[in-house]
């Protein structure tokens, strides 16, 4: 009996009591070797010392000061660490409490950007299908995943959306990456100067989207047609890197390995690492100036914005991936989860895709290989396997394909980023056998 209502109602969930590194152990006394962070959040691993110390430091001389009254040192310090380590011209950090209220934040910014600037008349979203940017309606509205957006579908406010960059499913046979790159940046184009390229706010993408693809990364110079085109018409560019920031693809911004700054980014997951929930949006010097130099304020705000022990913890959390032997294992044990996943599944028929950057890996499964037929969505199989891994001691994130049948069922693989050699190698072991038994 339980008086929680659940993500998934009637599923007996077991009970997690502690954690340690890269494993959860349940109050029977199981073992879950993390996978996939929970949902690509656990970044430094559980229980790191150092951030437990950070943590209780703060807590013992503030828990809670009101950001309409205070500042805090911990917000502060984490403000400073974040600039330091963004791409040249993010320049200001606006905190919040998760994922979905970083892209809220992000969306309402960009909107009063223009209103500040005196163009009142921009206000259209444009971002991609196949992609997730939370569960606020808000982010729904801009996120492109059928499935998800469906019965909301009426009270969603008006977005727009182009396709994702998905080279395994969309790119001709016959087409180069850059000259697929380029068809998907003229489709950008065409639907800003179909929406009216004065009228258009903001173009949103993950640059490696998670929840709804597994780990699809950008093709060639994709981002940087993008960021040539929003600049061409004054959109901004807003690249939610909630799920692949902060290290978890092997540079601490995922945008680094496109070669673009957007004008905000979106942080949240890998930030907090798990030890408190906190998400941030990064700004341009020119977004802050024309709040600074217009109305004086940022028309919006949560009661737990700048959360001061949420601000320690990301403190720390900030200073141990930016560490250069964190990201050397991100590198190293990725490029070892990738070579063994396709070691391990590369004869499987039904492994369609195995891809990502760092400790961000995805699986996509297919009922037949040649035509990348997905299996019928009736038949749940990323439930299947997620049971299955469960029941091997193995914590993963497979994801259902869209109901637009552009995708099958994947499986995203997101471990700590202190994990080891042969914990990889557990992974695979465990992923390879789940996928078997749930097929
Ligand atoms: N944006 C992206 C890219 C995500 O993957 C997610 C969550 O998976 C969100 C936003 C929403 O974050 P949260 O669940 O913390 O609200």
């Amino acid at each position: 009996m339980t008086r929680i209502l659940h993500r998934s109602i009637g599923v007996a969930l077991p009970h997690a009591a502690s954690a340690q590194g890269v494993y959860i152990t349940d109050t029977m006394g199981r073992r879950y070797l993390d996978g996939s962070g929970g949902a690509a959040v656990t970044s430094v691993g559980h229980a790191h010392p150092e951030v437990l110390a950070a943590m209780r430091s703060q807590i013992d001389n503030l828990c809670y000061a009101h950001t309409s009254f205070f500042t805090t040192d911990a917000a502060e310090e984490l403000a400073e660490k974040l600039v330091d380590l963004a791409p040249e011209g993010l320049d200001y950090v606006y905190l919040v409490s998760g994922g979905s209220e970083a892209v809220e934040a992000a969306l309402k910014m960009a909107r009063q950007y223009f209103v500040e600037i005196n163009q009142p008349q921009r206000r259209h979203i444009i971002a991609r299908r196949q992609s997730y940017h939370g569960n606020t309606i808000g982010a729904l509205a801009t996120g492109g995943n059928a499935m998800r957006r469906q019965q909301f579908q009426p009270i969603l406010p008006e977005t727009h959306h182009v396709s994702p960059c998905y080279a395994y499913r969309d790119k001709g046979i016959d087409e180069t990456p850059e000259a697929y790159a380029a068809r998907l940046a003229d489709e950008l184009e065409a639907k800003i100067l179909e929406l009216g390229p004065d009228e258009v706010m903001a173009f949103v993408a993950e640059p490696v989207v998670g929840a709804t693809l597994g780990a699809v990364a950008s093709e060639a110079d994709y981002f940087k047609r993008v960021r040539a085109i929003c600049d061409k018409y004054g959109v901004l560019l807003i690249l939610d890197e909630v799920m692949c920031g902060m290290g978890r693809t092997g540079t601490v911004f995922a945008c680094e390995q496109d070669g673009v700054t957007p004008d905000i980014v979106t942080i949240a997951k890998g930030l907090g690492g798990g030890y408190q929930p906190i998400g941030a949006v990064m700004l341009s010097a020119s977004i802050y100036a024309s709040f600074a130099n217009g109305s004086g304020l940022f028309q919006h705000g949560h009661t737990y914005l700048g959360h001061p022990v949420a601000a320690a913890a990301a403190n720390k959390v900030v200073e141990i991936i930016a560490r250069p032997e964190t990201l050397a294992n991100v590198n190293a044990m990725g490029a070892r989860l990738q070579s063994g996943l396709e070691a391990a599944l590369g004869a499987f028929p039904y492994v369609g895709d195995i891809r990502g950057r760092g400790l961000f890996r995805g699986i996509e499964i297919v009922a037949d290989r040649e035509s990348k037929v997905p299996f019928d969505p009736a038949r749940k199989l990323h439930a299947k396997i997620k049971r299955q891994a469960m029941a091997r001691g193995l914590v993963s994130y497979p994801m259902g394909g869209t109901i637009d049948g552009i995708n099958g069922d994947h499986i995203l693989l997101a471990p700590p980023y202190i994990i080891e050699a042969s914990e990889i190698d557990l992974i695979i072991e465990r992923i390879a056998e789940s996928i078997d038994a749930a097929i």
